[in-house]
């Protein structure tokens, strides 16, 4: 991994609806700047899968598509970025979601990021990527991923080579039990409701930066690292902390 950069990165919020890419570039981030994804849904559907104290609160909430309660997501990500793997930086894919959590996170970082650090390096940069509401659709209901490596394909925009399978390890593709149309209107009503505010949250603050989520992937991901460089001034092969 040639591009990766070593120096601090500090968090990274992407925002967007369900279906706006926020895991398919979280991966890209992730691997450039050598920061670990943490996604809040992901790490829920690994809960419910082991069946876990948090996964057995979580699961019909989930399969609804309503959002899991503050206080349980807000733990589990506490918990989360206490890992050692964050301490040069992470990026947040799903989180946070509503005003309440986006509070808490800011008392987060504030009390246990900003220690050693000066502040300015560790605000969060927050991207939301923009996408056409008519388009959302078909993006979740061609997802697909692999159960092993965790990688996206979509079924229209982004196939695998083989159909069905993935490209890196072979697995059969997966699709999410909650991107059935059904669910998939009430998750994007919760996110109108109440993930929307959060962009204001962080407009209001002056930390808000919009990204065109309509463009191909390639694309999008240029616009995201132009961001990130911009805003924490580095560039392809720096490697002081
Ligand atoms: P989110 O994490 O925001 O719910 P994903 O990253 O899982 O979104 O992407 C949703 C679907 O849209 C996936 O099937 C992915 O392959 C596809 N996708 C992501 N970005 C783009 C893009 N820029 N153009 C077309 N399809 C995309
Ligand atoms: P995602 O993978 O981000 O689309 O999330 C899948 C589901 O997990 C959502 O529909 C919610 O039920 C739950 N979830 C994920 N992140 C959060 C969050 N930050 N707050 C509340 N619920 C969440």
């Amino acid at each position: 991994m040639a591009e990766v950069i070593s120096r601090n990165i500090g968090p990274i919020i992407l925002l967007g609806p369900p279906g706006a890419g926020k895991g398919t570039q979280a991966k890209r981030i992730a691997e450039r700047y050598g920061i670990p994804q943490v996604s809040t849904g992901d790490i829920l559907r690994e809960n419910v899968q082991r069946g876990t104290e948090l996964g057995m609160q979580a699961r019909s909430i989930m399969a609804r598509g309503d959002l899991v309660p503050d206080y349980l997501v807000c733990d589990m990500v506490a918990l989360r970025l206490r890992n050692a793997d964050c301490k040069r930086g992470f990026i947040l894919d799903g989180f946070p979601r509503t005003p309440a959590q986006a509070g808490w996170l800011d008392a987060f970082l504030e009390h246990e990021f900003f220690d050693n650090a000066p502040r300015s390096k560790c605000l969060p940069i927050v991207i939301r990527i923009d996408v056409d509401y008519n388009k959302l659709l078909r993006r979740i209901t061609g997802r697909r991923s692999c159960p092993v490596c965790g990688r996206i394909y979509n079924v229209y925009s982004q196939p695998p080579r083989v159909a069905d399978r993935c490209d890196v390890d072979g697995s059969s593709l997966v699709t999410r039990e909650d991107d059935r149309e059904e669910v998939i209107r009430d998750r994007l009503a919760a996110y109108e409701l109440q993930t929307k505010p959060v962009a204001e949250y962080y407009a209001r603050k002056g930390r808000l930066v919009s990204v065109d989520g309509d463009l191909p992937v390639n694309e999008v991901t240029e616009q995201i690292f132009r961001v990130i460089e911009g805003q924490r001034g580095v560039t392809a092969g720096t490697t002081d902390g």
